[in-house]
């Protein structure tokens, strides 16, 4: 059978419903999924090193000649031990491999193989362990580097080299190519076929850098075109023509800033234009963009329609609801909430008095797009913090008011540059809030080292003293796929047979809680609550409950605090290892406290050594403006250090998951991407 890019793997030679199933959990379908299947890493083999040469723990290529067969043994309860000598010129040594007695099969006295890994010597005694073995043979040249894939139980890195070789060999030049001839010239991106071969099997680094860069570009230019809400070009909308917002101003115990005054008139000149809205307002943490949003749903409700604003976690659904519904009650609208909590008469009631259009202002979480959610005429849909929503949910809700029809504003709590709003949103038109209501306090910030711990703690008891929180940011740590060991984890473990040893690194979850099991130890009088990523949404909200009521002094939390919650009683944000987060993201948890009226502090605390990670760490004390941040990330980071300010949960669920793009630190690239994508 021939094959093609589509073809289901099932259909390729080896693989049966086994190994289908294996490979499903790699996310591997059809043979097209296989190729792009992209390697985690690489190993250069091209370093041969003769055994008298290379240093203890260097990890190298060696050509030796088995000594002895290979000789099994079982070491202990699961624990089975292969052994044999071999020996260069240069010296004699010992290889180990741990379960996997099939070696036996592959190594047999007298051949000569290329061992890769890494050596050790104790004493006169060379050990190499868990070696790769590849044997030499006359006119096959072995490839100077080898891929290292990303594997799961049931498939091993032979088998998926080997697939991808096959693969590679039947569909030739049949292989889908999505970028015009035109862009590959004007880039100098190599064609497809060469780029996948060049990805898996490179033949050296030169033809790998080309290829990488190729797909990165391919990866964004599919992103970005996948996203974009275009704008609806012919379609009509409602006008809204009644644009005076002087009544809702008038109750407010403040006056609008510059920033709010430009993005209603944005909004209201759009309401009323008779096409449909399509904007994004992008505003840092603090800037008010709750007033712009109820100012936009009371011009839509003035004019007779109605109004949804989803955001993403119940807490904030409710965070608004409490913020707007006695607001916009003295204007005579009514609002109402409607979540996954909401349930029984409660629930029948809003459904009614939408449907029958008494109600102007519903607020929730995605229980908006609900089936039983009928609006009498829904005219303006509110996403706050949008990227949390897929494109499908924000579509279903836009269709309850008639799609394409229907006014639509978006709420991002990021500073976005202009290249990256294009990438995530679209085309959309853009307000920025880039300036902060009057008399905010800089929140004061620091940067210091762990020989700072003890005054750290002293520091946390005292916002206790004064009856304030405090924040305590942990790191995450990516975890692995699934639990397996794998050989790549098996030749990290030095030669000593100690199965305890081989030990998943840190996780992301073990960060967070072991970290706040240490603080509970240090600071017994305080009650400390932990919540990650990890938790069930109900776990989660019930400790995050806790934080805002004041029962709990201190949150240990990875990076999923909430975006845009508000305890305006913390005043201490405190970030371990803070030379691991992205600029823009410790801007975001900065904004988490300063909130209140107490003087606010954010203390970043890292011991890296390195020159710029510390001149980084430093830009935070100086600039407090989450544009200029977001650009600084971009221009001197590129965008991956944006993107680690876009918490994991949403990397790893959302739509924001990149195979290779975290390599990318191409800015040229990426904005070459992006444009091209959107026809500009
Ligand atoms: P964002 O959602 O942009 O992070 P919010 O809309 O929650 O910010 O506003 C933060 C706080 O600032 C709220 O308490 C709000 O009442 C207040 N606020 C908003 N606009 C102004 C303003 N122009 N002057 C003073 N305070 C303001
Ligand atoms: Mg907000």
């Amino acid at each position: 059978m021939q094959l093609t890019f589509t073809t289901s793997i099932q259909y390729m030679r080896g693989v049966g419903d086994t190994r289908a199933k294996a490979l499903l959990r790699l996310g591997i379908r059809t043979v097209g999924d296989l190729l792009y299947h992209f390697p985690r890493a690489y190993e250069f083999r091209g370093n041969v090193k003769p055994l008298a040469v290379a240093e203890n723990g260097e990890t190298a290529s060696f050509i030796l000649t088995a000594a002895t067969d290979v000789h099994n043994a079982t070491l202990r309860r699961g624990m089975r031990i292969s052994k044999l000598r071999a020996f260069d010129e240069s010296g004699s040594c010992e290889i180990a491999f741990f379960n996997q007695p099939y070696i036996k099969d592959s190594i047999v006295k007298g051949g000569e193989y290329r061992f890769y890994g890494k050596l050790t010597r104790e004493g006169r005694k060379n050990i190499l362990s868990s070696p790769t073995a590849e044997p030499i043979i006359e006119g096959r040249p072995l490839a100077p580097l080898v891929a290292v894939y990303p594997l799961t139980t049931g498939v091993t890195h032979k088998f998926l080299a080997k697939l991808v070789s096959e693969a590679m060999s039947q569909l030739g030049e049949n292989i889908p190519e999505i970028l015009s001839d035109e862009i590959r010239e004007k880039y100098g991106l190599c064609n497809i076929t060469r780029a996948l071969r060049a990805i898996h099997m490179p033949p050296d680094f030169k033809a790998l850098e080309s290829a990488k860069r190729r797909l990165i570009f391919e990866e964004l230019y599919r992103f970005a075109l996948g996203t974009g809400q275009s704008k609806p070009r012919e379609a009509t909308a409602p006008k809204l023509a009644d644009r005076d917002i002087s009544a809702l101003t008038a109750r407010l115990p403040y006056t609008l800033t510059g920033a709010q005054t430009r993005s209603i008139t944005e909004i209201s000149a759009d309401l009323a234009s008779g096409k449909p809205m399509r904007r994004l307002v992008s505003g840092d943490v603090g800037s008010g963009k709750t007033i712009v949003a109820a100012a936009a749903a009371y011009i839509a409700v003035k004019n007779g329609h109605q109004c949804a604003i989803m955001a993403p976690t119940e807490i904030l659904a409710v965070q608004h609801y409490n913020e707007l519904s006695p607001l916009l009650a003295t204007l005579g609208i009514k609002t109402a909430l409607l979540t996954g909590s909401v349930k029984g008469k409660a629930r029948r009631e809003v459904l009614t008095s939408l449907s029958d259009g008494t109600l102007g202002l519903l607020i929730g979480t995605h229980a908006l797009i609900g089936d039983e959610v009928n609006f009498a005429k829904l005219g303006l849909v509110i996403c706050d913090e949008q990227h949390r929503f897929g494109v499908g949910q924000r579509e279903a809700l836009l269709n309850k008011g008639g799609g394409d029809s229907c006014h639509q504003l978006t709420m991002s709590a990021t500073p976005i540059p202009r290249t990256l709003a294009l990438f995530l949103y679209g085309d959309l038109d853009m307000s920025k809030l880039d300036e902060l209501p009057p008399g905010r306090q800089k929140v004061e910030t620091f940067v210091v080292g762990e020989s700072y711990r003890e005054r750290l703690n002293n520091f946390i008891r005292k916002q206790k003293a004064e009856g304030h929180q405090t924040y305590v940011v942990c790191p995450s740590v990516e975890e692995k796929e699934d639990g397996a060991l794998t050989q790549e984890d098996i030749r990290l473990f030095d030669f000593g047979y100690n199965i305890e040893e081989i030990i998943r690194p840190d996780s992301q979850i073990k960060a967070a809680v072991t970290w706040s099991q240490t603080l509970a130890e240090s600071l017994p009088e305080l009650n400390i609550g932990c919540v990650h990523g990890k938790m069930k949404p109900c776990e989660k909200d019930d400790i995050m409950g806790r934080f805002a009521s004041g029962e709990l002094d201190v949150l240990v939390s990875t990076t999923v605090i909430e975006v845009g919650v508000n305890v305006p009683n913390a005043t201490l944000m405190i970030v371990e290892n803070a030379e691991r987060f992205g600029l823009s993201q410790l801007h975001q948890l900065r904004g988490r406290v300063g909130r209140g009226s107490a003087k606010s502090y954010c203390i970043l605390v890292s011991d890296s050594k390195g020159d710029s990670a510390k001149s980084r760490l430093e830009v935070m004390k100086s600039t407090f403006d989450g544009f200029r941040i977001a650009e600084y990330d971009l221009g001197e980071r590129g965008p991956g250090d944006f993107f680690a300010s876009i918490d994991d949960e949403i990397r790893q669920h959302g739509e924001l998951r990149f195979r290779l793009a975290n390599l990318c630190e191409d800015m040229d690239l990426f904005e070459a991407a992006v444009y091209e994508a959107k026809g500009i």
